[in-house]
């Protein structure tokens, strides 16, 4: 790490610390030529996953397009802003962890909907009607279908 005052390349690691999400490290550093102290801070490098829309379209991943569509159709739901914060943050880690660069959009709205059929029936119906916009008339009608038979006795979302 090359000293911002001096350029030197030797310098002492005086102090690291962890960020509060672990997903950095931040390092407090003492350049021994010219005595400066600098701080450099150390991230794991995040692939952004890029998605394939069903006409082929790319876009990229965006984290708040996809909590907006999830907080649409829990609001005014009994839903916890945490759950849903949850669940996104495990889906990211899966797409990291899985080295996927590129998901289909549909593949990514499934795990949403499978989400919210576990969380909230309501909320998932509203949902599977927003998504038939994005030209997956099929899925929906075969969801809307098997969420009306799940639905029908207990009334109740279904819970794993
Ligand atoms: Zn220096």
């Amino acid at each position: 790490m090359k000293c911002p005052f001096c350029g030197s390349l030797n310098n002492k690691v005086l102090d690291s610390r962890v960020s509060r999400e672990g997903s950095a490290v931040r390092r407090r550093r003492l350049c021994p030529a010219c005595n400066n102290r600098f701080t450099t801070y150390e991230k794991v490098e995040e692939q952004t996953p890029i998605l394939i829309k069903r006409d082929g379209r790319r876009e990229i991943y965006n984290r708040d397009k996809l909590k907006r569509g999830i907080m649409m159709a829990t609001q005014k739901r009994p839903v916890a802003i945490a759950t849903i914060d949850t669940f996104i943050e495990e889906t990211e880690r899966r797409l990291q962890d899985s080295n996927y660069k590129e998901v289909s959009t549909s593949e990514l709205g499934e795990r949403v909907m499978d989400f919210l059929k576990n969380t909230d029936l309501v909320a998932y119906i509203r949902f599977a009607s927003v998504y038939k916009n994005f030209n997956l008339v099929d899925d929906f009608e075969r969801e809307a279908r098997e969420a009306k038979e799940e639905s029908h006795g207990s009334g109740k979302a279904r819970s794993k």
